[in-house]
C-alpha cells in the first residue's frame, strides 16, 4: 500500500481524500495556493507546501510545482480529486514518469474518454447506446447543414473537449446551424484550445442518469447502481440522487451490467461514470468522466462503499474489494451542492464565513472544508459544501434533507441552502417527476 499520498486538490474533495487515507493508515500531503493557506484540508494533513499564488493556472494546475511538492516530501501516490488535474492525461503520465502513481485511470484512457467525440466512438463499440449524431466533427459550414438536416432540428452543437456544461449551443431551425457551429468552435478554441465540435440530436425532455463503474487492474469492474443528476441549471447538477425515481431494479442491473462488462473489456482501471440521457425508457450515452464526481457520496450512502478508499486500492495494484453480487443498495440518498452564491440570481458570495454549524444526526453526511471564521477566497468554485443524507425511503429521505437544511448554518455569506429548502417543498420534485430542464422552468417562474 501507499505510505504517502499527496492531494492535489482544494476544498471538501481534499478533506475528502484524506479521511480516507488516514482511514488507511496512509499518511497525506496537502498542497495550496497562498489564498488557501488557512484551509482546513492545510490544517489536517500530516505536511503541507505551497505551490504557488492564488490563481489556479498557477497553483491547482501548476504540474511542475505539484510534482516538486511530491519529490520534497517523499509522496509515491498523487490523488487529483475532480476539476483541475483529475482529466488531465499529460499529468498523469508525467505521475508515471516520475515514479509516482496517478490515482486514477491510465493515461490513453483519460484521454480517449477526455475527447467526447472519441469517447462515443470508442463506448458505441463497446456495445453502448449513444445519442444519435455527428459520426465525428464538422469541418465544414456545408456539413453543418447537411448533418443538422439528417438529424433533424433541435440538435446541440458542442465542443469535443468541453465540460463543466460549457461550449454547447441549442439550435431549432436550420437558418442557425452555422452561426452555431462557428460561435461554438471559436468559444471552445478559447476555453479548451480545441476546436473541434459534434452535433448530436437535441432531447427535449430527458433525465440525466449515470452509472457508477469501478474496475482494477485484473479487468474486474463492476457498477454501483445509477444516480439521477436531472436538477441541473446551465448543464450544471445542483441536487443528485440515488437510486433514480424512476429506474427499477431489473433495468439498474441491466444496463449497469453492460456498462461494467464494456469496461472491463477495455480494462478500465479506477473509478469511473458513464453518464446517459434516458428518455421514453431508453438509455443514450453522452460522457464517460474518468475521475471520482461531486455527487459520489449518494453512491456511498446507498451501497456502503466507500468509493475513495476503492480508488486507493484498485491504484495500489489489489484486487476489487466487491464482487458484483456483493453490492446491495439500500434505501435513498440525496445529495444538496451548497453555493456560496445568492439562491436565486446565483451571484457569486465569498467572504467571511462567521458561524458555521453541520447538522447531524443518523444518516447525515455535511462533505465541507468550511469553518466558522473561515474566509472563501473568491479564485476558485463556488461550491462551500455538501450535503448528503439517507433514508430508508425516497419521502422519509425529503424530510430528513429538509430538517438538516433547516439545522444548518452557514453565516456571514449568501448560500443556495434556501433554494434546496424551495425545491424540498415542491410537489414536482417531491413527486419524482423532473426533466433536465425543469430546474430552469422552476427559476423563471421564481424570478
Ligand atoms: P459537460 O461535460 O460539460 O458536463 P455533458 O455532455 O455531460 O457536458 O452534458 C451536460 C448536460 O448538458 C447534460 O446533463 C444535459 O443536461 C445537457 N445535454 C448534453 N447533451 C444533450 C443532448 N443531446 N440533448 C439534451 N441535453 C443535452
Amino acid at each position: 500500500m501507499f505510505k504517502k499520498v499527496l492531494i492535489a486538490n482544494r476544498g471538501e474533495i481534499a478533506l475528502r481524500i484524506h479521511r480516507a487515507c488516514k482511514e488507511m493508515g496512509i499518511q497525506t500531503v496537502a498542497v495550496h495556493s497562498t489564498a488557501d493557506s488557512d484551509a482546513m484540508h492545510v490544517r489536517v494533513a500530516d505536511e503541507a507546501v505551497c505551490i504557488g499564488p492564488n490563481a489556479s493556472a498557477d497553483s491547482y494546475l501548476n504540474v511542475a510545482n505539484i510534482i516538486a511538492a511530491c519529490e520534497v516530501t517523499g509522496a509515491d501516490a498523487v490523488h487529483p480529486g475532480y476539476g483541475f488535474l483529475s482529466e488531465n492525461a499529460n499529468f498523469a503520465e508525467i505521475c508515471g514518469e516520475h515514479g509516482i502513481k496517478f490515482i486514477g485511470p491510465l493515461p490513453e484512457h483519460i484521454r480517449m474518454m477526455g475527447d467526447k467525440i472519441t469517447a462515443k466512438e470508442t463506448v458505441k463499440k463497446l456495445g453502448i447506446p449513444v445519442v444519435p449524431g455527428s459520426e465525428g466533427g464538422v469541418d465544414t459550414d456545408e456539413d453543418a447543414v447537411r448533418i443538422g438536416a439528417e438529424i433533424g432540428y433541435p440538435v446541440i452543437v458542442k465542443a469535443t473537449a468541453g465540460g463543466g456544461g460549457r461550449g454547447m449551443q441549442i439550435v431549432r431551425n436550420e437558418s442557425d446551424i452555422v452561426t452555431a457551429v462557428n460561435t461554438c468552435k471559436t468559444e471552445a478554441k478559447a476555453a479548451f484550445g480545441n476546436e473541434e465540435v459534434y452535433i448530436e440530436k437535441f432531447l427535449e425532455k430527458p433525465r440525466h442518469i449515470e452509472f457508477q463503474i469501478i474496475g482494477d487492474q485484473f479487468k474486474n469492474c463492476i457498477h454501483l447502481g445509477e444516480r439521477d443528476c436531472s436538477l441541473q441549471r446551465r448543464h450544471q447538477k445542483v441536487l443528485e440522487e440515488a437510486p433514480s425515481p424512476v429506474i427499477d431494479m431489473e433495468t439498474r442491473m441491466r444496463v449497469g451490467g453492460i456498462v461494467a462488462d464494456a469496461m472491463a473489456n477495455f480494462g478500465y482501471e479506477g473509478a469511473g461514470t458513464i453518464e446517459f440521457l434516458y428518455e421514453d425508457g431508453e438509455f443514450f450515452f453522452i460522457e464517460m468522466n474518468t475521475r471520482i464526481q461531486v455527487e459520489h457520496p449518494v453512491t456511498e450512502m446507498i451501497t456502503g462503499i466507500d468509493l475513495v478508499r476503492e480508488q486507493i486500492r484498485v491504484a495500489a495494484g489489489k484486487k476489487l474489494h466487491y464482487s458484483q453480487d456483493m453490492v446491495e443498495f439500500h434505501g435513498h440518498a440525496m445529495e444538496c451542492r451548497v453555493n456560496a452564491e445568492d439562491p436565486f440570481t446565483f451571484m457569486p458570495s465569498p467572504g467571511q464565513v462567521t458561524q458555521y454549524h453541520a447538522p447531524g444526526g443518523l444518516n447525515v453526511r455535511a462533505d465541507s472544508a468550511v469553518y466558522s471564521g473561515y474566509k472563501i477566497p473568491p479564485y476558485y468554485d463556488s461550491m462551500v459544501a455538501k450535503l448528503i443524507v439517507k433514508g430508508y425511503t425516497r419521502d422519509g429521505c425529503m424530510m430528513r434533507l429538509l430538517r438538516s437544511l433547516e439545522e444548518y448554518v452557514i453565516d456571514g455569506i449568501k448560500t443556495t441552502i434556501p433554494l434546496h429548502i424551495e425545491l424540498l417543498h415542491n410537489k414536482d420534485f417531491q413527486s419524482g417527476d423532473y426533466d433536465i430542464h425543469w430546474l430552469e422552468k422552476f427559476l423563471d417562474a421564481h424570478n
